[in-house]
């Protein structure tokens, strides 16, 4: 069965076919510019060959009416008919409290999903007008919600919940929700099978342009670093992560915010951008500080102490560790944070490999030395395989749509 993956924002829309039977990516897209002038959608096929249409998409609908144009493109495409699509699946910021795992598309689902859009405003509209669309321009074909979050939602109340009254965490659904779920999903799966035991205790971290780690015990997660949304936690590329609330509204007075401005600027200008005041960007932040930039090199070692920090914490959580996994652009490619991150951790009794470190690698990848307690692993991510797997089982258990 071809699964198509689609993961929307509010004015770009990015896609992959894969062919789950033998979990291969057959093509990947990007429709660019929804809802404005020069709109574009581009597409590459896992065979090389690359396609591009200038045409604006005023809303997602034309944008999806666009992508089923260049699947079955004779020259460019990967199938001959839109009927080869066995189901869509959509990648979902926020499941509420409503879904503790990923759902078929009903009427019931996209209302509960729209009564869920202020938890995620920046996403949910984005989300739910290709939802709409799509069940629109493809009737007939199953659909299938994968959240962010829902990953998370075996994390227990006490991990959960902020210390404010519970009348208002009821009211207003203010907790811990934490996101990147469908990566932190994956990860852990593939290191539960690579570890072979009935009982596992994993830290995944996952470090990219957004950064969360998750503790999962038995392949259940029982805590995670990002929030209430994915500003809390780690430093990120350009996100603050953990900080004083009341650092918020002295730092709001002081440079003249209003507040919606105020979570703007904590999620856009802080983080490594922030403290080195020269970029979010690993590689660049690297290159500097073999040049010697000094802020570079406090952004960096800041954002490391803080994953070590989350490290600590969750190997507390869980009761010791098994394996700490490392995932997305930073985790799978930087090892120079890596390095950072697992100096002085034989307090855990990891014995990490320095010298396996510093060598390119490949899928997954063993960084501790044979005799460490502690199983380090370099280990890929991918989201839209995850999105492909769920979707294909749940389409696979539900009974045939009529
Ligand atoms: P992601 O959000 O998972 O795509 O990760 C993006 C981050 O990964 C950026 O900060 C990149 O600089 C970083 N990254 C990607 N490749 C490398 C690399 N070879 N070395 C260091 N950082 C990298």
């Amino acid at each position: 069965m071809n699964i198509l993956v689609i993961n929307a924002g509010s004015s770009s829309l990015k896609y992959q076919l894969i062919d789950i039977a033998n979990e291969t990516m057959l093509l990947k897209g990007l429709c660019d510019r929804i809802g404005m002038k020069g709109g574009s959608l581009t597409q590459k096929t896992a065979d090389g060959r690359s396609f591009r249409i200038d045409e604006d998409m005023p809303t997602h609908k034309e944008a999806i009416e666009l992508v089923l144009k260049a699947l079955v493109d004779k020259e460019a495409g990967a199938i001959s008919s839109v009927s080869e699509i066995g189901a869509v699946g959509h990648r979902v910021l926020h499941s509420g409290e409503d879904f503790h795992s990923s759902v078929v598309i009903d009427d019931e689902v996209v209302r509960i999903c729209e009564k869920n859009a202020e938890l995620g405003p920046l996403h949910m509209p984005g989300n739910i007008a290709c939802i709409k669309s799509c069940r629109e321009v493809m009737p007939g074909v199953p659909m299938v919600a994968v959240f962010d979050t829902t990953f998370h939602s075996t994390m227990p109340p006490k991990a959960y919940m902020y210390g404010i009254p519970y009348s208002v965490y009821q009211q207003y659904k203010i907790r811990k929700y934490g996101f990147h779920g469908t990566s932190h999903k994956f990860v852990s799966e593939e290191a539960v099978k690579y570890l072979g035991a009935e009982h596992s205790r994993i830290i995944i971290c996952h470090l990219g342009n957004g950064s969360s780690i998750s503790a999962v015990k038995d392949g259940k997660c029982i805590d995670t670093s990002m929030g209430f949304t994915p500003l809390e936690g780690l430093i990120m590329g350009t996100r603050s992560g953990d900080i004083d609330p009341a650092a918020v509204e002295f730092l709001r007075v002081k440079l003249g915010m209003t507040p919606e401005d105020t979570v703007q600027y904590l999620n856009k200008k802080c983080g490594m951008l922030g403290i080195s005041e020269l970029d979010s960007d690993m590689r660049v932040l690297e290159k500097a500080i073999s040049e010697g930039n000094e802020k570079a090199a406090l952004a960096v070692e800041a954002a490391a102490y803080r994953i070590k920090k989350y490290i600590g914490s969750f190997a507390a959580a869980l009761g010791g560790v098994d394996a700490i996994v490392f995932t997305g652009g930073i985790g799978e490619n930087s090892s120079y944070m890596r390095r950072l991150v697992m100096e002085d951790m034989d307090y855990l009794g990891v014995v990490f490999d320095f010298e396996e470190n510093e060598k390119r690698m490949d899928g997954l990848h063993v960084l501790s030395d044979p005799e460490s307690y502690v199983k380090v692993i370099v280990l890929p991510t991918n989201e839209e395989l995850s999105i492909a797997r769920e979707t294909a089982a749940l389409v696979s258990a539900a009974p045939a749509m009529a």
